[in-house]
């Protein structure tokens, strides 16, 4: 086990601490509907539109995709293009090509019964899209494995309790240890008192160590390192990509073309549109954050309909998966 959640389990009773967490998360917790289910499923997806969104956006998005696609089969049996235009507006499209593709795999493989087995992490990191928290959240909200999740929530409440000043940035590192922990900290319970104890008092900025009822077991609070953890190194500021559109509009029908399935807005509807070695004299339409780097678009109305695109009748642009920010400037140009 790794050195600080070792030196935290030999300085504090690992039952008591976990009866204390789970006393309050029955008291106090956060009923959220959709940890209910111990369906594989529902899990799988929930995870993956959690991922990166903030739970406000993500409820209405987890609403709509069950409603379009209630089990796994009707998963594996859409098109790329019908997920996506449920997926649409959320951002991060990778996860949505993954969904559908991981989908067919399970179908075609005979589903979920491989959770059973002791390879199930494992075969679960092997499908596109499954990484290592999601994995863990799978086998754990379904009560098939002994797992702790570690988000990034969880990192700095751990950091915390252990004292341990790995750079958040290690996560692996984190779960790692979360993963020698004894049984009683690896349940789906505690899991899901461990990410509320994140959200409700062990805040970012400023812990609310005197509500908290881990207190008493938290090492960093009593070392006085709270608020300093988990270790934090200095963001670089975002790279920025400079790209050209085509936009070619008439009464009746814009331009589109589908990009390719992989790289920046995969399979998504686009303008046509090409990469720009250094940024143009006059000013972006629009700007656009990716984790990685910032894209800024330039727009130029051309009078003939670029060749590798189609015409997409304006009435139509809804079925149409478009990313947000080109969604939003064909909105500003709407004929009607
Ligand atoms: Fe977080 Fe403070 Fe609770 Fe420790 S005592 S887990 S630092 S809120």
């Amino acid at each position: 086990m790794g050195s600080a959640a070792s030196a935290w389990l030999s300085r504090y009773s690992a039952n008591e601490a976990a009866q204390s967490l789970l006393l309050w998360y029955r008291r106090q917790g956060r009923r959220l509907p959709w940890r209910e289910t111990r369906d594989p499923y529902r899990i799988w997806v929930i995870e993956t539109l959690l991922q990166q969104t903030r739970i406000l956006q993500a409820q209405t998005y987890i609403q709509r995709f069950f409603e379009a696609f209630p089990d796994l089969e009707t998963l594996a049996n859409a098109s790329l293009n019908q997920v996506l235009a449920v997926w649409q507006g959320l951002g991060y499209y990778q996860r949505a090509y993954h969904l559908h593709q991981t989908a067919q795999k399970l179908y075609q493989g005979g589903g979920w019964s491989f959770l059973d087995s002791p390879q199930a992490l494992e075969n679960l990191l092997a499908l596109p899209g499954i990484g290592s928290y999601t994995a863990r959240a799978i086998l754990c909200f379904t009560e098939k494995g002994k797992y702790l999740p570690v988000d990034g929530n969880l990192v700095r409440v751990l950091a915390r309790l252990w004292k341990d000043t790995t750079p958040a940035t290690q996560r692996s590192a984190y779960q790692a240890q979360a993963d020698t922990l004894p049984d009683i900290w690896k349940t789906r319970e505690v899991a899901f008192a461990l990410m509320d104890l994140g959200q409700l008092h062990c805040l970012p900025q400023r812990p609310e160590c005197l509500l908290c009822p881990m207190q008493r077991f938290c090492w960093g609070a009593e070392a006085g390192l709270a608020s300093q953890l988990p270790i934090r190194k200095q963001k670089a500021p975002r790279p920025v990509q400079y790209w050209h559109f085509w936009l070619h509009a008439d009464g009746k029908h814009v331009w589109l073309e589908q990009r390719p399935p992989r790289g920046i807005w995969g399979s998504l509807w686009c303008l046509p549109a090409h990469p720009l070695p250094k940024p143009p004299k006059n000013k972006p339409a629009f700007k656009h954050a990716f984790t990685h780097f910032e894209l800024w678009g330039y727009v130029e109305r051309v009078a003939e309909p670029p060749s590798s695109a189609q015409p997409v009748p304006w009435t139509r642009l809804c079925e149409f998966a478009l990313p947000t920010p080109i969604k939003r400037l064909l909105h500003s140009q709407l004929p009607f």
